[in-house]
């Protein structure tokens, strides 16, 4: 966090992932604490990824006084989210995670993150049932070992929920696909994407022994590890950082030979590192179908910000960055 804060400048964003971080809240308490203690001038942004069940009143009081960014894993309606969310009972998590969002989203207002695999592939019925809970923010990730079959699925339903998400918004009707407001916000403020989430360059992942990785998707894999807790680590993050951003850039790459010609590149940022490197040993590789998705999310956004009236527009996009 020191080195963070002496070399970085002036913002900087913790997330807390887990298994469940919840469990280690104490050690949670004590580093944004800390990291409160010596950054007084530099603005924080602290994010958690939680399946929701040890919510308390103590913890809800805590993630409103920071200002966290809490989401919640909702993986579809009882029964999907049940057979693979459970305890060590066996007894499913689907009811608690509903009642604590619930009690505390006065408090949170968290986002749900529908995660979609092979037992989860109707993406439609998910966000349907999270909306209906009363989620207002929605997030939606897909397993990259999903058969082919299970990806057309998939895919489909995809283009079905966009297309009640359009007329959803047309009645006013606002809740938040959060990769559809994110190219809302990259056009609306005219951005060069080249990288989807920054990872190795503005965001790196700190494991529970000490090393440094690109992404939590990556943590354990050793090639992939970036540095341990060194002494040159800033020397080393630095070099990193320089190569990522010259393989991004690079002209030469797979993803760039076949991302050239596409109208979308500068809104796209490519493949996910993580399923690149997955499927052909490479992180700068392009993979179908996350290209397919990011068609899909932006063939629709454009459509979108060209056909809906004015004012819809206009009250649909302050509503995506009310909480900004
Ligand atoms: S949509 Fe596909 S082809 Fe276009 S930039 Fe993205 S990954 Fe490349």
């Amino acid at each position: 966090m020191k080195n963070v804060i002496e070399h970085r400048g002036y913002s900087m964003g913790i997330t807390f992932f887990g298994g469940e971080p919840l469990i280690s809240f104490d050690k949670i308490k004590e580093i944004v604490e800390y990291t409160e203690m010596i950054s007084e001038t530099i603005t924080k942004r602290y994010t958690i990824v939680t399946n929701g069940t040890l919510m308390n009143d103590e913890i809800a009081d805590f993630m409103e006084k920071y200002h966290f960014r809490v989401t919640v894993s909702l993986d579809g309606d009882k029964t999907i989210h049940d057979a693979y969310r459970f305890f060590a009972s066996g007894c499913g998590s689907y009811d608690m995670v509903k009642e604590n969002y619930q009690k505390y989203n006065s408090k949170i207002q968290a986002i749900c993150r529908i995660t979609i695999h092979n037992g989860n592939t109707d993406v439609f019925s998910d966000v349907k049932n999270a909306v209906d809970i009363g989620f207002r923010n929605i997030a939606i990730g897909f397993d990259s070992k999903m058969s082919d079959d299970k990806f057309r699925d998939f895919y489909s339903a995809y283009n079905r929920m966009l297309m009640a998400y359009y007329e959803d918004i047309q009645k006013g009707n606002f809740y938040v696909i959060e990769s559809i407001k994110r190219n809302i916000n990259n056009l609306l403020f005219q951005r060069r994407i080249s990288s989807r989430c920054n990872a190795g360059r503005a965001y790196f992942t700190l494991a529970a022994d000490g090393s440094i990785y690109d992404c939590h998707r990556v943590v354990g894999i050793k090639e992939l590890k970036v540095a341990q807790d060194e002494d040159n680590l800033k020397t080393l993050i630095d070099d990193h950082i320089q190569f990522i951003n010259k393989k991004v850039t690079e002209k030469k790459s797979d993803r760039h030979s076949k991302c050239n010609f596409c109208p979308f590149v500068y809104l796209c940022g490519g493949t996910c590192y993580q399923h690149s490197y997955e499927k052909t040993g490479s992180y700068f590789s392009r993979i179908e179908r996350d290209c397919s998705i990011s068609k899909l999310e932006i063939e629709f956004t454009l459509k979108m910000v060209t056909s809906l009236d004015k004012t819809t527009l206009k009250e649909f996009i302050t509503y995506c960055n009310k909480k900004d």
